[in-house]
Formats: C-alpha cells, sequence, structure tokens
C-alpha cells in the first residue's frame, strides 16, 4: 500500500477532540494559576497543553496586561527587532473545490478565472522584485490548468529565473492544495522553503460542513499532509488555522496537538503558523458572517498564547489585518508579516485588488515602502534575509541554532544587510533617512559579536556587493 494511504487513515490520532474539550472545561484562571503558567513561559521552554486553557480563560484586564507583556518579552528574547517581510504571489484563482467562506471556490460565478501564463508570471515577479520583496509565497487554488501539477513546478522555475537590475526572488515559499509523497518530492527539488498549508478548522464537523464539495472536503487527507511533506524530506513546513469558523479556543489546542504528533514523528515541529481571520469575500455568506467571529482582543490573546507556547515557531500575519492590529501584534509576538499584497492574480501588474477577482478584501492596502518606513519608525528591522533555507540551516538543524540562541548572531546581523540593500535600491528618500536611523540605532544595542559581523555585511553592500549572509 502507498505511504500516504497509511496516513489518511493515522489522520485521526493527529487533534483528539476529546481530550481537547476536556481541557477546556477543567481549567481555572485564577490569579496564581496565570502567574504560574507566564512564569513557565519565560524559561522559553514552550507550554503545555494544559498551560493554555489557563490563559485563553484570561479576561481581568490587569492579567490580560501581564499576558501581553510576557509575550512582548519572550518576542523580544527571541526575535530581537527583526520582522521578515514577503509578498503572496497568487498564480491561479482555478479551483475545483467548494469552502463556503473562499471566493475561489468552484461554483462562486462572481470570480473572473485566472490561471496565469508563465509571461504574466514573470511580469508579477518584476513588479514585486523592483518594490524591493526578495522572499515570496506562492498562492493558488487546487485546480491547474492543461499540464496539471506541472504548472505549478514550472512557474516555480520562472519565479527564481526572473531578475530585474539587482533583485530577484531568493525564497519562495507556497501554500497550494495537499500533495501525494512523489509530488512533495518534486516540489522539494523546485527549491520551496516552507510548504504552508492551513487545516482552516480542526473541528470535523464544522470542517465537513465549510467544505462541501472537492477533495479538500477530505479532512484526512488534508491534516496528513505534512506528514507526507515531511516524509518527501521537506522539513520546513508552516500550518495556521482560519480563525472565525469554530471556536479558536479549541483551534489553538488542537493546533498544538498537531505541532506535538510532527515533533514526535520528524524531530521537529513547524516553522511557521499563520494566524488569518475570517475576512469578507466576494459571494460568501460565511466569510461576512463567521459562524465564530474572534474580536479584536481575543485575536491578540491568540497570538500572545502561540508566542508563549512555542517560542521558536515564527507567527505569520497578513495584510488581512488592519495597519493597527498589525502593528501591535508585531510586539506581541509576530515574526512575518506580508506587505503590499495582492490576492488576485495579476494583481501587482495591473497595480489593483479587484474585490470581483480577489480571494477576500484586505485590511492593510499600504505599499511595500510605506509599510517598511512605518515598521523602521516603530523601531523593528524589516529582514529580507533568506540565508537559512540557502545555506541548509532547516528543520531540526535550524531548531538546533535556534533553541541555544546562537541564531541572533545570524539573523541580526542579515536582517540589517538586507535591509540596507532595500534601503539603497529601492525606498523612497523618506523611508531610507528613517532606516538609516533605525539601523544606526540598532547597531549601537548589539553586543560585540553581533555588531562587528553586521558592519562587516554593511560594508560589504554600501560597496555595492549584493545578497551577503552569514
Ligand atoms: N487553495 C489552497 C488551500 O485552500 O489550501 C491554498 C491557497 S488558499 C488560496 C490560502 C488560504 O486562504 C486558505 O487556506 C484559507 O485559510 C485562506 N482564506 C480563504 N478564504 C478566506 C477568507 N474569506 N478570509 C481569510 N482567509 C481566507
Ligand atoms: Fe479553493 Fe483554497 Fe479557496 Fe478552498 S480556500 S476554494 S481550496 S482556493
Amino acid at each position: 500500500m502507498p505511504t500516504e494511504m497509511n496516513y489518511v487513515k493515522t489522520g485521526k490520532g493527529i487533534v483528539d477532540d476529546e481530550a481537547v474539550f476536556e481541557l477546556l472545561q477543567n481549567r481555572t484562571a485564577d490569579t496564581a494559576a496565570v502567574r504560574e503558567v507566564l512564569s513557565k513561559a519565560m524559561e522559553l521552554k514552550g507550554l503545555d497543553l494544559h498551560d493554555v486553557p489557563v490563559l485563553a480563560r484570561i479576561s481581568d484586564p490587569d492579567l490580560l496586561g501581564e499576558l501581553f507583556s510576557t509575550a512582548k518579552k519572550v518576542k523580544e528574547m527571541i526575535y530581537g527587532k527583526r520582522l521578515v517581510i514577503f509578498a503572496p504571489l497568487y498564480i491561479s484563482n482555478l479551483c475545483s473545490n467548494e469552502c463556503l467562506y473562499c471566493a475561489f471556490r468552484a461554483r462562486n460565478k462572481a470570480v473572473k478565472r485566472r490561471a496565469l501564463t508563465q509571461e504574466e508570471i514573470a511580469r508579477e515577479v518584476i513588479n514585486l522584485v523592483e518594490q524591493g520583496h526578495k522572499r515570496i509565497l506562492l498562492v493558488a487554488g487546487e485546480a491547474y490548468p492543461k499540464e496539471g501539477f506541472s504548472y505549478i513546478l514550472k512557474s516555480i522555475e520562472t519565479i527564481y529565473r526572473t531578475k530585474s537590475g539587482p533583485g530577484e526572488i531568493r525564497r519562495l515559499n507556497a501554500n497550494i492544495a495537499p500533495l501525494a509523497i512523489e509530488e512533495f518530492k518534486q516540489l522539494k527539488a523546485a527549491h520551496i522553503g516552507t510548504y504552508q498549508l492551513f487545516q482552516e478548522t480542526y473541528h470535523r464537523e464544522t470542517y465537513r460542513k465549510v467544505h462541501t464539495g472537492g477533495k479538500k472536503a477530505d479532512y484526512d487527507w488534508r491534516i496528513t499532509a505534512m506528514d507526507r511533506a515531511m516524509e518527501a524530506t521537506i522539513d520546513d513546513v508552516g500550518i495556521g488555522v482560519l480563525f472565525g469558523l469554530f471556536d479558536w479556543r479549541f483551534e489553538i489546542l488542537a493546533l498544538m496537538q498537531h505541532i506535538r504528533h510532527l515533533e514526535k514523528r520528524f524531530g521537529v515541529g513547524c516553522h511557521t503558523i499563520s494566524v488569518p481571520r475570517l475576512e469578507p469575500a466576494s459571494g460568501s455568506y460565511v466569510a461576512e458572517h463567521p459562524p465564530y467571529p474572534v474580536s479584536d482582543v481575543d485575536f491578540r490573546k491568540i497570538v500572545a498564547i502561540l508566542r508563549l507556547a512555542v517560542p521558536y515557531t515564527g507567527i505569520i500575519m497578513s495584510t488581512r489585518e488592519t495597519p493597527e492590529m498589525r502593528r501591535e501584534t508585531f510586539a506581541l509576538g509576530v515574526s512575518q508579516i506580508s506587505a503590499g499584497s495582492r490576492t488576485n492574480p495579476g494583481g501587482y501588474s495591473k497595480d489593483e485588488d479587484a474585490f470581483e477577482s480577489s480571494q477576500f478584501s484586505l485590511g492593510d492596502h499600504r505599499p511595500l515602502d510605506e509599510v517598511l518606513r512605518d515598521v523602521a519608525e516603530l523601531g523593528y528591522i524589516p529582514s529580507f534575509c533568506t540565508a537559512c533555507y540557502r545555506l541548509g540551516r532547516t528543520g531540526r538543524d535550524f531548531m538546533d541554532l535556534a533553541k541555544p540562541g546562537e541564531i541572533k548572531n545570524h539573523c541580526d546581523p542579515n536582517a540589517l544587510s538586507t535591509f540596507e540593500e532595500f534601503l539603497l535600491d529601492y525606498a523612497t528618500p523618506e523611508t531610507r533617512r528613517l532606516g538609516e536611523e533605525t539601523i544606526e540605532k540598532t547597531l549601537a544595542a548589539m553586543d560585540d559579536v553581533q555588531a562587528k559581523r553586521s558592519r562587516t555585511l554593511l560594508t560589504k553592500i554600501k560597496s555595492g556587493k549584493r545578497d551577503v549572509f552569514c
């Protein structure tokens, strides 16, 4: 029997619904219990499943403040002031599934369908690299043009091959439908960075209700996708929940069970967690009326709890959220953000985010330069670093460097040098001025090893070299 068939059968063991509900019922959130969990989180070893409901139940404003300030400390201890920047690239909105929350679902007649040609993809890439992007998240619906899955492989090749002046894409992550092991191997051979896939909801009954047709209706095929990806030696995987479909407390516990399962099987959990919240989507009642809406306060709680529960796992925030919410969550634990995004295929070349061909509506419409100026003004260092993936520091090797704190000696200098590249090659004068100030302040606050490494890289960039890293 092919290996993937075995995983379909074992899908049920990954999330234990009963155990999750029991954990959610049993815990209290008195002050002493909350403080005990928060002081455990400061050891940077993460949290156990039974700790999470204690934090999820906090409603007292003072305790909430303590949760947020602990998350901020943990985030700064591990990630410093870095924020990794990327842009999604939607290459196709063809889809054979019926996800009731998504504009791309097969029966939605309101959406204009298109799969970009390789020439159109190259045009999109030129547009992105000319803004300064270096990292792309390739996104597609679950139906490919005539050539089938090789459309994806060809598109990846086009993206890596397309250059403009000093600009190029150096890391491509992919958010595409679950694959069989053989296809994952081809994806790995095409040099993807992270394979990203959201379970949407870990609650089977809800999953069944909102996925009414197509291959995605199979919960088990989806939840076992990361097992197949890792089996195919893709060792950076990114998971996520579409918040608003079911109770967020259940979802984060189930997500932690998913991570524990991967850790047990492969020695490493996921590289990133994404936290999309349902946004309005053309032709979708569910998207406009989330069954379990997540309030802004709860959304901040989700980010803070995840930061404490899995401190070394990146948290990704997209432009679904408003600039204000994005700013607040940087401090609470977000480590990667998209910027200047379009969610309609061809949207960068046409400079439009037409609602009728987009996947969902965006909360942050600002161009990359403006987002980076804002980020720098807040004291963060935007990073386009792609060093780890290119030096093979992925999966377990990455975690082995991250956990003793050694990774900072690479990440911080690389963040500064890639930001400097952006400032010299693409920034507006105002952003460059502000950015240079932020770089100087950051250098002044660094320890000697980091500052020396950073200055070496910055000198190379200023003398005209590009793509230098340590
Ligand atoms: N088609 C593939 C899939 O479904 O996994 C990959 C790409 S899909 C375009 C990327 C993600 O967009 C989905 O996993 C879902 O979480 C998110 N999404 C869909 N509709 C959304 C909405 N209305 N608001 C926010 N996110 C949405
Ligand atoms: Fe298709 Fe993905 Fe949208 Fe579902 S979420 S309809 S699979 S593009």
